[in-house]
């Protein structure tokens, strides 16, 4: 199928060589000409794992092109992907500005039949608005009197890739989510999809766009229920370690997203819970559940703070080394990711601090200021007062500690993630703290 992507960034650019790599035929557009240009030399403006070479396969193929012309991608296609950011206003509601903008451009462009898919994250009866827009927009030679007379449908297919893992989960999801309010649209996501050969939930626009907002609110939730009981845990001389190991074998609970840490971050997470509240609230529900987890995820920083605050004692002057900058490990995204929080507390403190990370460098030096950014873990351990793990890296598993605790000034690590092995490390020499590790560290 001939199909549209607007929007060229982490799920777009998926999106759209994932769509080419199962046959179809990508057109994919961005408002960003810096962007557009390195799509079309081959090169991946973002790092995830794998996209590079599918990427120059299919431009070589042909089934793939850029353009930063709205009019020129949706020419062909029938079917044209949303996928523009949807970034949080200051009152936490999802500025929709840029869709909006994406919808009038289209509309100006139509001359046949098109099916409009939200695959950006949007509040619940967004598509009605986009669908409105269109009709609004439409040039004259498409509409008699009020009615408008070329057709087109508005639907939802909310994206659940991960950053790091985001072309293993586009081409096997665990399900796919199809709002629609025709056949016609029902049928054509269907062709699109069908390659993938996965399971398919067909609801209403609003049921699909709910069902995005409640599955990124429901593992918020429980990376928050998990820090609480993290916070009890330190208090009892409790392991949350054990405690999430011996909840998550369970199959009603399940193990994943019960990691205790410095709290989630990243591009979704914060703003889809902010516009969820939001949401709710329009509706005329308050919402305290997930007001909640949000308040959670804040305190987690904030504990994380005190606790070097507490352990470190002095921080003026006192150097600083940081293990991972990124939101997560496996992706260079640096949207309110915790090191930013932590950082920067620390810094106004006085702290010098020397980070380093595999992939997030140069996103983060654009966000953070004063911070030494070094080549590799050890040149930021090197006489360091104590280092701090915040984005769990595979290669800081394999990094040498031996080496590590001689090159510091002192050996504490503060580890934001439970990602070491406490005992291990407590045998090297380390003084080590942990999140919830009450008893084990
Ligand atoms: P992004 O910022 O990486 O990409 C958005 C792109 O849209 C940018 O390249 C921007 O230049 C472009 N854009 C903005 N206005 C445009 C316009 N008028 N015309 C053409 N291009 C325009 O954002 P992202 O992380 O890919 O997220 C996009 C949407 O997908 C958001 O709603 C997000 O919540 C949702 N989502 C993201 C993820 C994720 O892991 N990043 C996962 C699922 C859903």
């Amino acid at each position: 199928m001939d199909v549209a992507i607007v929007g060229s960034g982490y799920v777009g650019l998926v999106t759209a060589v994932c769509l080419a790599h199962i046959g179809h035929s990508v057109v994919c557009c961005d408002n960003n000409e810096d962007k557009i240009k390195a799509l079309k030399s081959g090169h991946v403006p973002i790092y995830e794992p794998g996209l590079d070479d599918l990427l120059a396969k299919y431009l070589k193929s042909g089934r793939i092109a850029f353009t930063t012309s709205i009019g020129e991608a949706a020419k062909k296609a029938t079917v044209i992907f949303i996928a523009v950011g949807t970034p949080s206003k200051k009152n936490g509601d999802a500025d929709l500005t840029y869709i909006e903008n994406v919808a009038r451009e289209i509309a100006k462009n139509m001359d046949s039949y098109k099916l409009l898919v939200e695959k950006s994250t949007v509040p619940a009866q967004t598509g009605d608005r986009i669908a409105r827009t269109i009709r609004l927009n439409l040039p004259a030679r498409h509409k008699q009197g009020k009615n408008v007379t070329l057709e087109f449908d508005v639907a939802s297919n909310p994206e659940f890739l991960r950053e790091g893992s985001a072309v293993e989960d586009f081409m096997h999801p665990d399900r796919i989510v199809i709002g629609v309010e025709s056949k016609r649209a029902e049928r054509l996501l269907r062709e699109v999809y069908k390659p993938l050969k996965a399971t398919v939930v067909v609801t209403n626009l609003a049921t699909a766009e709910m069902i995005k907002h409640a599955s990124n609110s429901f593992l918020a939730t429980k990376i928050s229920f998990i820090n609480s009981v993290a916070q009890i845990c330190e208090r009892v001389g409790a392991d949350v370690e054990k405690v999430a190991e011996g909840m998550g074998y369970d199959k009603r609970i399940g193990r994943a997203f019960l990691n205790a840490g410095i709290g989630y971050g990243g591009s979704c997470f914060p703003k889809d819970v902010d516009a969820f509240v939001c949401l709710a609230e329009k509706s005329g529900y308050d919402f305290k559940i997930l007001k909640s987890v949000r308040d959670v995820n804040e305190h987690q920083r904030e504990s994380f703070i005190r606790l070097i605050e507490d352990k470190l004692w002095i921080i003026k002057d006192k150097t600083i080394a940081v293990w991972g900058l990124a939101f997560k490990s496996n992706t260079d995204d640096m949207r309110s990711a915790a090191s930013l929080t932590v950082i920067e507390a620390l810094q106004n403190e006085g702290a010098n601090i020397q980070a380093y990370d595999p992939q997030a460098m140069p996103n983060a030096k654009k966000m953070l200021k004063g911070v030494k950014f070094c080549h590799d873990p050890y040149a930021a351990a090197k006489g360091a007062d104590c280092l701090l793990l915040l984005t769990e890296w595979d290669e800081f598993k394999q990094a040498d500690m031996i080496k590590t605790r001689e090159l510091m000034r002192q050996a504490v690590i503060f580890d934001g993630r439970n990602f070491f092995d406490a005992k291990v490390l407590g045998e090297l020499g380390f003084e080590y703290y942990g999140i919830g590790r009450g008893g084990n560290a």
